[in-house]
């Protein structure tokens, strides 16, 4: 009955729970820092990927 895969379905989830947090990141003012070190992204990064939360040296973690 559903069209989509439990693999697309926990992708998506994926994606709209990082949304959630780049949001809440937004609204606490912690956007534009990394996640683990508080050092500030660049910019030209969270252009490219706007869901970004790590700064490079801590690509990996969320
Ligand atoms: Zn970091």
């Amino acid at each position: 009955m559903s069209e989509f895969s439990n693999e697309s379905v926990s992708a998506i989830e994926a994606t709209l729970n990082d949304v959630d947090r780049a949001l809440e990141r937004l609204r606490v003012g912690t956007y534009r820092s990394c996640q683990v070190c508080d050092t500030p992204i660049d910019e030209a990064q969270l252009v490219a990927n706007p869901l970004l939360a790590n700064c490079p040296a801590h690509p990996e973690l969320a």
